[in-house]
């Protein structure tokens, strides 16, 4: 068995190393000229992240590798060039036009990857969905996004019924007979240039997400945002050319596609698909037989693999492994604690939203890491803490994370939904993030919870509202309150508080069909841990739910006498 001393960490030195100076100084135009763009001159993120380095001659380097548990397979830059020019040339030949959108329904896989750079590649918008959605959610997010092509694969395939939408005239399915198969369009299809040059500011990605209240809000990104992923994943995750970058997260998730894709490829890094399943034994083994160099995990896998036991990891010695980052949802110092013992290395916590495009915050390599902070600013980004006039607070004082608008990867649209899009820069010059925090002295950032009904369960973003929406759509609930609960495992977990119709009875097998209610329409991870069955629900006079007071009461704290309820 290893010993943790005869765990060393890799020495290699850091891509950046005087922070302040850097942060003083930096401008985007640095990264432009890293990355060969000249203002005024079309771009194509997929053709920044592939074809660059094969035209560098660095073709035979590896740019994925996947492996699923039991086999693995390694595409180099010139696979990844041929397949995704193959399929940006299959999907002009079926008629895919510029600016049009093209729903991915994918698991992670090597076919999500090629998928996503054939899509933008072809000029098109990529609209990935998580795996794990079902049908109602998939049919909500198809007729908002009206794409005019669907990719899947035969697994997922029946969860999507597209009978009432003319706008989908193709249908991809990986392994699937019957509609368009996805090899054939690449067998039949030319491996020559395919590249659709574009605007920095034209669409690349529409990604739903949820909000704390109303249904899920498609998020618009651009090509511009290739800046900020190459640059964070070249500072904040310290990535070198031919790394092995394993971003385990699945592909509905921004972080799949900034970190899992984008990030790793511009920086010439291999970047790694798992797609077997979760258990620690098995998940230390793919960092070890992949030597994978940088991982960027989420607090709720830490305390999975933490439950697993220290030994576990002990047995393993992860030569290769530089850095463990998190992202998603609060760090908890054991957990950091945790993983020094475990892997001789600590996790740097880095803060950014669906919104936000890429990371904001970070415990750089270079600096001193703060347990429990999110870290500090990344080079070319301003954040604060803001009062509720947008007032910037000094340090120690808690209020609204706020970041000056104008980063590259800042979100360039609410997909059909400009007012929404303008709510978030009511205040300028700020885009106010929902989220509370204070800063210390030195700078760093300390995240304090949201300032709104929005829950993080294992890393995943739920909107009560949509869940509340559902649970009321089956006969026996009237009412509908959802909350996320405070969960050592899970972040939170999902808590919801229900009226019943008349005459039905509460009951094991009620409670047991209402959970198999929403797991088939919307998602396992959507369907409700707790339920509590009341008379009625605390609402204002003019009906609006008031969901802090159904927090207040499960947390014990104090109600006021005119909020009392039930
Ligand atoms: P998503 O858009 O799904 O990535 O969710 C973004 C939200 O996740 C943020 O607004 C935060 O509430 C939360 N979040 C992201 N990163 C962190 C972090 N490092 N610490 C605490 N909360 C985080």
């Amino acid at each position: 068995m290893n010993t943790g001393s005869s765990r060393k960490l890799p020495q290699v030195p850091f891509n950046l190393t005087d922070y302040g100076r850097v942060y003083d100084t930096f401008t985007w135009a640095e990264t432009e000229k890293e990355l060969d763009w000249v203002r005024g001159e079309p771009v194509n993120i997929a053709y920044t992240c592939v074809d660059r380095h094969v035209r560098a001659g660095k073709g035979e380097q590896t740019a994925l590798l996947w492996d699923d548990g039991s086999s693995r397979k390694s595409y180099t830059f010139n696979d990844l060039n041929d397949l995704t020019n193959r399929f940006a040339n299959g999907l002009k030949k079926l008629g895919v036009r510029r600016g049009e959108r093209v729903v991915l329904f994918l698991p992670s896989s090597p076919e999500f990857q090629i998928s996503l750079l054939g899509v933008v590649k072809a000029g098109a918008i990529a609209v990935p969905l998580h795996s794990k959605i079902m049908d109602d959610a998939v049919q909500e997010f198809l007729l908002d996004s009206e794409p005019v092509a669907v990719i899947t694969t035969a697994t997922l395939r029946p969860r999507i019924n597209h009978s009432n939408m003319a706008f989908i005239r193709r249908l991809i399915v990986v392994d699937g007979d019957g509609d368009d198969d996805w090899q054939t369009v690449i067998n039949n299809s030319s491996a020559g240039p395919a590249t659709e040059w574009m605007q920095r500011e034209d669409p690349m990605l529409l990604l739903y997400t949820s909000g704390s209240t109303g249904a899920s809000k498609g998020v618009v990104h651009v090509h511009e945002g290739a800046l900020q992923c190459y640059q964070t994943g070249r500072w904040v995750l310290d990535m070198k050319e031919k790394d092995v970058f394993w971003c385990n997260a699945d592909p509905g998730w921004i972080t799949a596609i900034s970190y899992g894709v984008w990030a790793p490829l511009l920086n010439g890094a291999t970047t790694l698909i798992y797609s077997g399943p979760f258990n620690a034994e098995q998940w230390y083994d793919v960092l070890n037989r992949n030597s994978v160099a940088v991982w960027y995990t989420t607090p709720t896998f830490l305390r999975a693999l933490m439950a697993g036991g220290r030994a576990v990891a002990r047995k393993h010695t992860f030569n290769a492994l530089r850095y463990i980052f998190s992202v998603g949802e609060p760090l908890n110092p054991i957990v950091s604690r945790w993983s020094q013992n475990a892997f001789n290395r600590p996790v740097h916590d880095s803060w950014w939203m669906t919104e936000t495009g890429a990371q904001m915050i970070a415990n750089f390599p270079c600096l001193p890491l703060k347990p429990g902070s999110m870290g500090k600013p990344v080079p070319g980004v301003y954040a604060t803490v803001v009062d509720e006039k947008g007032g910037e607070l000094p340090p120690l004082e808690m209020g609204q994370l706020a970041i000056r608008a104008g980063w590259p990867a800042m979100m360039r649209d609410i997909w059909k939904d400009r007012d929404k899009y303008n709510s978030y820069f009511r205040q300028p010059p700020w885009y106010l993030t929902g989220d509370l925090a204070y800063r210390d002295r030195d700078g760093y950032f300390w995240f304090q919870g949201r300032a709104d009904d929005m829950i993080k369960t294992g890393g995943e973003r739920v909107g009560p509202f949509v869940i509340e929406s559902k649970l009321v759509e089956h006969p026996a609930v009237a009412e509908a309150g959802v909350i996320g609960k405070p969960d050592s495992m899970r972040g939170e977990i999902i808590k919801a508080f229900l009226v019943l119709e008349r005459p039905y009875v509460w009951s094991e097998e009620l409670c047991l069909e209402i959970r198999h209610f929403i797991k088939t329409r919307l998602a396992h991870h959507l369907v409700p841990d707790e339920i509590e069955v009341c008379s009625q629900l605390p609402r204002t006079r003019s009906g609006k739910l008031m969901r802090w007071v159904l927090k207040s009461r499960e947390l014990g704290l104090p109600v006021s006498d005119s909020d009392k309820w039930d």
